[in-house]
């Protein structure tokens, strides 16, 4: 069985960690595939000291020279793409072929911000006084801290690492222990490009004691944090105290409006894929169906069929659609949800249960008729479920999207303009899809607006984040 050998990559050294550890368990069958060590309060130091010379060396080199090195990294991580999709699988669930395309995916978005540097361009002001030269310029911010979910194990990694070379800065990460493989892997293969050492520095460790180490610091002068709501505000807290600059990509309840005028068997084909994909647990997985009254049962019906359909089992299987969920914890909180639901009204048309008793597999779930006041129509269910309720008018169904606090994604189906044009301006969100579901690209901002978060990765803003603006003066010289 391939799967990478967890170290803690400190100061461009590979090291065991002397802080514990921890087993790292394949979903699919419940084995222990690994360790993956934790750091100790030293070895953080170290992974903080070294980012600071780390810092100073790269941020000194061109942007054409830090471009070469991330282009090649990005060689690199096609070439072991295999290798790496095989650490994925077996350490988050998904199927390798989905695993091949999210390795495919950090490579595009290491070229991408590795090219995007060498545009950072800057602008000159036209002077109030005659003479003066008015310049404003953008600098790599410092030093960054990120720490991430597992639920995309080489795309949170890399649009933190890649978004922060790209724009001359250095790392520490912390990606989740439970999927620690394909990160590693990932920083091999930025090593193996000729990165200098310190530049990227990877440990792992008890979440919460990692994050107060690492933002304690003064040398931190950026978090970039993908995860849950409630550990995002935490999180922000412990920045404001060093006054950190931080993006937030945080969780979302993403509404999917189908009116009745939709191409309907091409709408069901896209979300019906779309949701099931990674098992549900993605940021902007739909998670939210108001069907317009006249088409609902033929979408219900017709969604249902689809997710009947799947092929569900171990993703280093062939053919198979939808893998596990990532830990034995989710299991319970997808019952909940569907327990909850048929108590406050829901009707269960498929799934709502665990499937065999071996991996933690949850059967794709469709529920019609969720009222408003289930917990699942107001908390994110980050699992392979499905509730869908009926709508009205265009006005009734603008209200019902924009009723929660989150605003990341969202998706509206319709051949009627007016009607794209009211959601697309009028839906809360980051990002707005129509009749189709594409809302993540390396040149395009991904992100959510209240408590879905702040800042965008990708596109432009993507290397922003990493920057700050200086505006310089001069005369008489
Ligand atoms: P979580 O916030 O509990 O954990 C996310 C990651 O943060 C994990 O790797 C965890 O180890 C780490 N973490 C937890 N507490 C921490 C702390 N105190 N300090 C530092 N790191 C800490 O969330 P989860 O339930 O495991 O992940 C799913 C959530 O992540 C969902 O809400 C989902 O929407 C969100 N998410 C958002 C995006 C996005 O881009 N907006 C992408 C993926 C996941």
């Amino acid at each position: 069985m391939a799967y990478e050998t967890i170290e803690l990559l400190i100061n461009g050294e590979w090291r065991k960690g002397d802080g514990g550890g921890q087993d790292i368990i394949n979903p699919a069958d419940e084995s222990v595939i690994g360790w993956c060590p934790h750091a100790s309060a030293e070895e953080l130091d170290m992974a903080l000291a070294a980012a600071d010379e780390g810092f100073k060396v790269w941020k000194n080199m061109t942007a054409l020279a830090r471009q070469k090195i991330m282009a090649k990294a990005a060689d690199l991580m096609d070439e072991r793409v295999d290798y790496i999709a095989e650490c994925l699988t077996r350490e988050e669930g998904k199927p390798h072929g989905e695993s091949k395309i999210e390795i495919g995916f950090v490579s595009d978005l290491t070229r991408w911000y590795g090219e995007e540097g060498k545009r950072s361009y800057g602008r000159l002001i036209p002077p109030r006084i005659p003479g003066a030269r008015q310049m404003v310029v953008k600098e790599p911010i410092g030093p960054v801290a990120a720490f991430v979910a597992w639920n995309f194990p080489a795309t949170n990694v890399i649009r933190k690492i890649s978004g922060a070379l790209g724009a001359g800065c250095s790392i520490v990460i912390k990606p989740s222990e439970e999927t620690p493989a394909t990160a590693v892997c990932l920083a091999k293969c930025f090593q193996d490009a000729g990165l200098p050492p310190g530049v990227i520095n990877m440990v792992f460790g008890v979440p919460d004691t990692v994050s107060r180490h690492i933002l304690a610091s003064p040398i931190i002068k950026k978090l970039s944090f993908t995860g849950s709501v409630p550990v995002g505000k935490h999180l922000q807290k412990l920045a404001a105290d060093n006054m950190i600059r931080c993006t937030m990509e945080l969780g979302g309840h993403s509404p999917v409006v189908v009116f009745d005028d939709a191409d309907l068997d091409k709408a069901m084909d896209m979300v019906a894929g779309f949701k099931f994909r990674n098992a549900g647990q993605v940021c902007i997985s739909p998670t939210r169906f108001y069907i317009q009254e006249n088409v609902y049962d033929k979408f219900v019906d017709g969604f249902t069929e689809r997710a009947k359909a799947l092929k569900i089992g171990n993703g280093m299987d062939d053919g198979v659609f939808m893998g596990p969920l990532v830990a034995d914890r989710r299991l319970a909180v997808m019952d909940d949800f569907v327990q909850d639901a048929k108590a406050a009204g829901a009707e269960i048309v498929t799934g709502g249960e665990r499937m065999g008793n071996q991996g933690y597999f949850y059967a794709p779930t469709v529920m019609k008729d969720v009222p408003d006041a289930a917990k699942i129509m107001t908390e994110e269910p980050f699992g392979p479920l499905a509730p869908m309720q009926s709508f009205k008018s265009t006005d009734e169904v603008l209200d019902k999207a924009n009723s929660l606090p989150f605003g990341l994604a969202s998706y509206v189906f319709t051949t009627d303009a007016n009607k794209a044009k009211t959601m697309e301006h009028g839906i809360n969100a980051g990002m707005v899809g129509v009749n189709h579901p594409m809302v993540s690209m390396p040149e395009t901002p991904f992100g959510g607006v209240n408590e879905s978060g702040y800042g965008s990765e990708g596109g432009i803003e993507g290397l922003e984040a990493y920057q700050r603006t200086k505006f310089m003066t001069e005369m008489g010289v």
